[in-house]
């Protein structure tokens, strides 16, 4: 069954050498770079503990979550979303093993470089947009589209393609407009995942997404501000003022439970 333990830590060593490089960090994971001991092939390998997640809940729910993940990714085929390999897990963590996407996420790479010019930006959001059609022709919702959720295939702006990433929340819509849940990364929530609590939300919180990755590809800070956040998403209120080159923090995702 699901639930139960595949494999120990030590079958996995044995084909999976993950001690070397952290790809990155997300609220419940580590990414760790997976050289498979067979033919030397890089991955990457998402690492979540069960501990980490028995914070936040229960440990039956955790697990399932990243095996819905991955079970969702396998069931996709597309350029511009990542591709699962396989998936294992231990009675400590769960593992999804992933192609490697080299160029790091869009996230970091607007920390470092600043917005993008307007012909990089574009050759990179088309693509983006492609991949969410595709989700939602399949009645995916991603719900946390986000620039840190978004791999580059090469650092270089002038090359670099992207490639979704995080189906962590992502929601089979089976076409209804009915989800209610609060999750996602607040800056890039609509106004409707906003007032889940009065109606439901469907494909179209992506859309609004991806319009607020547009802006911050575009101009290098976020449309909306964390003070008074909300009232100005809800508003349409962008800010006036953008912070250029601001180092903040990227916003945490709440946690989502549906
Ligand atoms: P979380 O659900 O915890 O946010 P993500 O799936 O978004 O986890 O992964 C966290 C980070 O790890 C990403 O923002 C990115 O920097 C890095 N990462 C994720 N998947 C890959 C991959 N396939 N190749 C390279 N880096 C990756
Ligand atoms: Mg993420």
């Amino acid at each position: 069954g699901v639930l139960a333990p595949d494999l120990t830590e030590e079958e996995i060593q044995e084909s999976w050498d993950m001690r070397s490089v952290v790809l990155g960090k997300g609220s419940f994971s580590e990414v760790r770079l997976g050289v498979r001991v067979r033919d030397g092939r890089k991955h990457a390998v998402k690492v979540v503990s069960r501990r980490v997640f028995e914070k936040f809940q229960s440990s039956r729910k955790s697990r399932l979550s990243l095996v819905h993940e991955a079970e969702l990714l396998k069931s996709l085929d597309h350029p511009h979303i990542v591709k699962c390999v396989e998936w294992f897990q231990t009675h400590s963590s769960l593992y999804l093993v992933m192609e490697l996407v080299d160029g790091g996420d869009l996230l970091h790479n607007i920390l470092s470089g600043g917005a993008f010019a307007e012909e990089d930006a574009q050759r990179l959001f088309r693509p983006i947009c492609e991949a969410v059609a595709y989700l939602h022709e399949k009645e995916v919702v991603h719900r946390d589209l986000k620039p840190d959720n978004v791999l580059l295939t090469e650092k270089d702006r002038a090359k670099c393609l992207p490639k979704i990433a995080d189906l962590g929340v992502a929601w089979k819509s089976a076409g209804s407009e009915d989800s209610r849940t609060l999750c996602g990364t607040p800056h890039y929530f609509a106004p409707e995942v906003i007032n889940a609590k009065h109606g439901g939300y469907g494909k179209k919180v992506d859309v609004w997404s991806l319009g607020v990755v547009l802006y911050v590809l575009l101009s290098g800070t976020p449309p909306f501000e964390d003070e008074w956040l909300y009232e100005q998403i809800v508003q349409g209120n962008t800010s006036s003022t953008p912070r250029s080159g601001s180092k903040s923090q990227p916003p945490r995702r709440i946690w989502c439970d549906a």
